[in-house]
């Protein structure tokens, strides 16, 4: 492996200019703010290979279909947050020759993501002829005020003299790479430029699929320091600049600020986004760039008070954790609760920014403790908002209920390929554990009859029609489904899958029972729920088929898994690896190899119900035929093996899950980070780890330390209380602000009094409190 960054606790560093890996570092280099966000992208013009990215959060096109043989069932689009204006852009000419970083000889190059601060900055020294030119650039998209980015743009002639140009601009002529059609999704509405500012107003086209189109308006303001010469204004189809003439002289430095403000009819009405801007513009001039710089970097500080998660003894640990942190919340902070969180957030195009089952799966457990509890309710309510699409979904293939959609923004099924669209449906179980999850974490059951019970019973519903009875075992069955392994399609009985629906029609019972209990009688009659089909769903749970080999003592993943050709995975090649990028389909489906936790995904979820031999025979039979090639994997298997003991693996997978962009492990990081994933280094330390489990609403520890590591620390929201768990070679320490708290550490009861602490050793008995 070519390490492309250096190891740094807080900054991700690059000394080198990677013209061969230039897409991986630009995703690498992504900054974004919630509302906005981009690729590490150049300012200057850079004609070798890479990816200009820019996308609006919520700011989606319908993009119709393009599927080679059409399958009923198939939906009409594929939803994709687009790529936007790009409002970095300023080009440099010295002496009248344009810099081109694919062909200038530069030297001294240096690039910095500062984590801690939110703020991406690059020197470099163009040599042409002897002559040295230094350009130095600061880009920061501010968190205090989410409308707004700034850049400041500085050249410096180093040893002559001469002249320089430089041309901020707005260029709303911007297409998505991977357009069904080739299609250019954007059109003009106004633009204008005088010197000193201009502003470019793009609006998605009209769609025959009645989804909503968008108005984005882009305004800029500038302001130089420095010999400027001359200044003209400049506009085109799409796009506006300024051309800034001055004067290299030597040793002087010339600063270009850049103020950009991107205002949409998300947020305001449309006849006004461009006075809004403006508005943001004026007073953020005002302010000034150190102002705006320092009320951005308060508000990274703020988050890491939070949220941060400190290795001591590790820096490359340390490193990942900070990165995926960093970039998890400069993606989505919880602010907008109409967002959700695409798998590559603003740094990339693949996945289209829409919503997976990630968010339920992996990431409302890292936002529930990291959060105000409003984030992880807002992201099931936006599940519920979608439930006609659901149910529309679920009709669609003939279903009776609701079937949550694998890509989606508005509940409606996106995704085209027959394998996933129809039958990777286990998708619908996540959707009902993270209503389980955010209820029981926080205590709130009032969301159960608000919210909760609408989409229980729509997915308890699909379930109970979804199976069919087999008369000779006389037992429940689910056919024709793909589970979380992707590598298989179009099997039978995927323990995960029968085992979530077995859960999710008890879970819904169980809600019933309770809203009956509690005189919620309304609301049961209001969703029209009769006796008979609740029986019916008990029966179904009961007797459901659980696929389970008793010479092996484990759940199967599937009724013919074990007919494969099994093998380890240690029995590859190195150039076999990763194999959906060096072997046919045909014999990735044929071969036994697992691409990411599949009955693991169910022990984990579902972790208090079975016993460690349970977990340990599974782990130990299925973690070895799995490659990991889905981000999505190392990390459960990370809370498993440390739940198990088995340090080694879990401090591995640790590093996998943590590192997985910066090291670039499954080798596609260039199509973007992977950032729903990036829960899991989180969930690795915090739930492997230190063993967090908050089953049955009783919070509870285990923790150990992994060798490597001196100390570890991370901070932790549980109803009101915001908890502190440090770690140490030694001991474990727990502090707390709030009520007086009970809770369980290495299975013993403990209280920690009101605004107290308590010691224990590690791995140990006894204790002391102040
Ligand atoms: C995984 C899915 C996941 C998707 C988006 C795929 O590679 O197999 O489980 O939902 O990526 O992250």
């Amino acid at each position: 492996m070519k390490r492309l960054f250096e190891i740094n606790s807080w900054k991700i560093i690059e000394t080198e200019l990677h013209k061969e890996n230039f897409r991986l570092a630009e995703s690498v280099m992504s900054l974004g703010n919630g509302h906005m966000g981009m690729r590490g992208n150049f300012e200057e013009s850079f004609s070798g290979d890479h990816h200009q990215g820019s996308y609006i959060a919520g700011v989606w096109f319908p993009d119709k279909t393009r599927v080679g043989w059409w399958k009923n069932g198939y939906p009409e689009y594929f939803g994709k947050v687009i790529n936007s204006t790009n409002f970095i852009g300023i080009r440099l000419f010295l002496d009248g020759e344009e810099v081109d970083l694919n062909k200038a000889k530069i030297k001294e190059y240096y690039r910095e993501l500062d984590m801690q601060h939110g703020v991406l900055t690059r020197t470099f020294t163009v040599v042409d002829n002897g002559k040295e030119t230094l350009v130095e650039t600061v880009r920061f998209l501010s968190v205090a005020e989410p409308e707004l980015a700034v850049i400041r743009y500085s050249v410096t002639a180093l040893n002559y003299e001469g002249s320089m140009k430089l041309i901020p601009y707005l260029d709303g002529d911007v297409r998505n790479e991977d357009a069904n059609y080739d299609e250019d999704f954007w059109i003009e509405i106004s633009k204008d430029v005088q010197d000193f500012q201009g502003h470019l107003v793009m609006k998605t086209k009209d769609n025959p699929f009645g989804t909503p189109t968008f108005q984005v308006a882009v305004a800029m303001k500038l302001a130089v320091q420095g010999e400027m010469t001359k200044m003209v204004a400049n506009m085109d189809t799409e796009y506006v600049d300024n051309v800034i003439e001055a004067r290299a002289a030597q040793g002087k430095t010339i600063h270009v600020y850049k103020y950009v403000a991107v205002t949409t009819d998300r947020d305001h009405e449309a006849a006004n986004l461009v006075h809004k801007g403006q508005m943001i513009l004026e007073h953020s001039y005002q302010k000034g760039f150190d102002g705006l710089l320092e009320e951005h970097r308060q508000e990274w500080l703020k988050r890491w008070s939070r949220a941060d998660v400190e290795i001591s003894g590790d820096d490359e640990a340390q490193q990942g954790i900070r990165f995926n942190l960093f970039q998890l919340f400069s993606t989505y902070y919880g602010e907008d609760s109409r967002l959700n969180i695409g798998p590559k957030g603003f740094t990339g195009e693949k996945y289209g920014g829409a919503t997976y089952w990630d968010t339920e799966a992996y990431a409302i457990p890292l936002y529930l403790s990291t959060a105000d509890a409003s984030v992880a309710r807002n992201l099931c309510i936006y599940r519920h908002n979608q439930l006609d699409g659901a149910y529309g979904n679920a009709r669609k293939q003939g279903i009776k209920g609701a079937l949550y959609p694998m890509v989606t923004f508005n509940g409606i099924e996106c995704h085209n390929e027959w394998e996933i669209t129809f039958e990777e449906i286990h998708r619908n179980g996540a959707i009902a554990y993270a209503i389980y999850n955010y209820v029981n974490y926080t205590g709130d059951r009032e969301y159960l009859q608000e919210f909760g019970v609408d989409v229980l019973i729509g997915i308890a519903r699909f379930w109970a029609d979804r199976v069919h009875f087999n008369k000779k075992k006389q037992l429940y069955m689910i056919h024709g489904v793909t589970g979380p392994n992707e590598y298989e399609n179009n099997i039978n009985n995927n323990w995960y899958t029968n085992r979530i629906a077995m859960w999710t029609l008890s879970y819904a019972l169980e809600v019933i029972d309770f809203l009956r209990k509690n005189s919620h009688l309304a609301k049961l009659q209001e969703l029209n729920i009769s006796e008979t089909e609740m029986l019916e769903w008990k029966h179904i749970a009961a007797n459901m088929y659980l696929p389970y080999d008793e010479e092996l003592d484990v759940f199967v993943q599937h009724d013919t898994f074990l007919d494969k050709d099994l093998m380890t995975v240690d029995q590859l090649e190195p150039s076999d690896r990763p194999i959906n990028q060096n072997w046919s389909w045909d014999k990735i489906l044929r071969s036994c190899f697992i691409k990411q936790a599949d009955v693991l995904q169910g022990l984990y979820f579902l972790n208090h119900e079975f016993s460690n031999e349970e977990k340990r025979r599974n782990f130990e039979f299925y973690e070895p035929m799995t490659v990991h090639e889905s981000s999505l994997s190392p990390s459960i298997h990370a809370v498993l093996a440390a739940e198990l003991g088995m340090e080694k693996k879990a401090y591995e997978m640790y590093n996998r899950t943590a590192r997985l962009d910066l090291d670039n492990y499954n080798n596609d990081t260039e199509d973007g980070l992977h950032i729903t994933s990036m829960t899991g280094s989180w969930l690795a330390i915090v739930q492997g780890f230190a063993g967090m489990r908050t089953a049955n609403e009783t919070l509870s520890f285990a923790p150990f330390i992994p060798n490597a590591w001196d100390r570890y620390s991370f901070n932790i929201i549980y109803r009101s209380h915001e908890i502190k768990v440090e770690v140490t070679k030694d001991e474990v320490i727990i502090s707390q602000r709030g009520s007086e708290l009970q809770l369980s550490l290495y299975g013993e009861p403990k209280t920690i009094f009101a605004n107290g602490k308590l010691n224990v050793p590690l791995n140990g008995k006894g204790g002391r409190h102040e």
